[in-house]
């Protein structure tokens, strides 16, 4: 828990869509889709490039947590999107996953 990192406070205190055992799923403040929603575990981390500092176990929740969401949302089609650092977009130095659907066929 990190008190200064916006998502170490929203995986405590923000308006869950989803909780699991080290892992939420909030609305996007901001969505880019019809459904957009991000994953965001408990272990801070500040990026996907320290991803060596997760277990292979918490690693394949991780991944079937993202499946798990996407599932209950209804999303058939759906992308998974994760920025690493500023220049692809990343704004929020604690490592999240995009879930984007919702889209008319
Ligand atoms: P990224 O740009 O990949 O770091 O993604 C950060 C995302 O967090 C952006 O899509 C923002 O719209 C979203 N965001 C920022 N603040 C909040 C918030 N308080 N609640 C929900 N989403 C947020
Ligand atoms: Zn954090």
């Amino acid at each position: 828990m990190n008190d200064d990192c916006l998502f170490c406070t929203l995986y405590r205190d923000g308006d869950h869509v989803a909780a699991g055992d080290g892992f939420v799923a909030i609305r996007d403040i901001n969505p880019q889709a019809p459904v957009h929603l991000l994953v965001i575990p408990e272990h801070h981390i500040d990026s996907l490039r320290e991803i060596a500092e997760f277990s292979a176990d918490e690693n394949k929740r991780m991944l079937e947590f993202i499946a798990e969401v996407a599932a209950r949302e209804k999303l058939t089609d759906y992308r998974v999107e994760v920025n690493v650092g500023p220049g692809a977009g990343q704004t929020v130095f604690h490592l999240h996953w995009h879930i984007k659907g919702g889209w008319k066929p």
